[in-house]
């Protein structure tokens, strides 16, 4: 925890770093326990066509479920464990699980045809993640091209030839990727060209931005969104809208012509479990069975 170097090189900390630091070692204890105690859930978001809502897709997103503290959300445990490398443990873990809840949710009627989406860190992209992938697919007796990876401009930034070649791999096995946060990092567009990209996720944070009434950002932010859609199209891709919260911000979106969107609005992220009752809604009685079978 060196903040920085006195004049003399002497270390200067201060109670912020202290705090700093032990609140990384307490997520790091939790972490270490999630694996070991299996704390570790994928909780599931579903993404729906725009202009009708039904549901076209489910986002898996990493949960730490702690037995006292509750559960943990991602962002923080994220960064401690790409930091320290259980970011590949974690990832394998939660991915399993995601995969063996889709298919589950699978059986249920006109769920047949979603897809999965996963996300992937930079680290994961090592020599043995397709027969991993692969693995799990034909142990759940699921279609590679219902699979969707989704990487960040982080992923594709470190231009590390591994990660091209396993990227590649994956994508000839048939699963799809998907660039997420799109608009977030400084050369996005690059991107689309050099990668087998199929689907772009655009940020939430334009879709916050484009009803902030009559302000130049809202305008810009709209501009913004409708250029990279219209581009995406072009380029053959799918383009989802994250976090859409209000019926205004469907609206603008619907009428730009996006395919997917993903947000409070339809459905927060949820315990598959919790999903699979709502979304058997009125035929809950016969779908008992499939329930169970966790
Ligand atoms: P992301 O992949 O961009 O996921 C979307 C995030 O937006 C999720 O946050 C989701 O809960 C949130 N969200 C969805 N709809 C709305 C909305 O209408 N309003 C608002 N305010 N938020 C919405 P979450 O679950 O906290 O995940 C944060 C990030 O952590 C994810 O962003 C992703 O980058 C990362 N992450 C999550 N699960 C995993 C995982 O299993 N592995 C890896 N490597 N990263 C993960
Ligand atoms: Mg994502
Ligand atoms: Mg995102
Ligand atoms: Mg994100």
């Amino acid at each position: 925890a060196k903040k920085r170097d006195g004049k003399n090189g002497a270390q200067i900390f201060d109670n912020s770093m202290l705090d700093d630091s032990r609140r990384r070692a307490e997520l790091e204890s939790h972490i270490e326990s999630g694996l070991s105690d299996d704390w570790f859930e994928a909780h599931l978001q579903p993404i729906v066509n725009i202009d009708d809502r039904s549901i076209a897709g489910f986002e898996a997103l990493m949960r730490l479920h702690h037995p006292q503290k509750g559960i943990l959300p991602p962002a923080r445990i994220i960064d401690v464990a790409e930091e320290t490398g259980s970011i590949v443990r974690i990832g394998n873990r939660v991915m399993e699980k995601a995969i063996s809840h889709f298919a589950r949710l699978s059986r249920l009627d006109g769920m047949q045809d979603t897809y999965l989406a996963i996300n992937f860190s930079p680290l994961q992209f090592e020599s043995g993640l397709p027969m991993r992938i692969a693995a799990l697919l034909s142990r759940y007796d699921i279609r590679p091209e219902r699979i969707v990876v989704e990487i960040t401009e982080a992923v594709l930034m470190d231009d590390n030839p591994e990660t091209r070649t396993v990227i590649n791999e994956i994508c000839r096995y048939g699963c799809r990727i998907a660039l997420d946060d799109f608009g977030t990092g400084y050369s996005s567009l690059s991107y689309i060209n050099r990668f087998p990209v199929d689907i772009i996720k655009i940020d939430q944070s334009f879709i916050r931005a484009i009803n902030d009434i009559a302000s130049d950002v809202s305008l810009k932010s709209r501009m913004l969104v409708e250029s990279i859609t219209t581009l995406s199209h072009k380029m053959n891709c799918t383009v989802i809208a994250e976090g859409i919260e209000t019926e205004e911000e469907c609206a603008t979106l619907r009428a730009m012509g996006l395919d997917y969107g993903q947000g409070y609005l339809f459905h927060r992220p949820q315990h598959p479990n919790d999903l699979m009752k709502a979304l058997a809604g009125p035929r809950a009685d016969h779908l008992t069975p499939v329930a169970q079978a966790s």
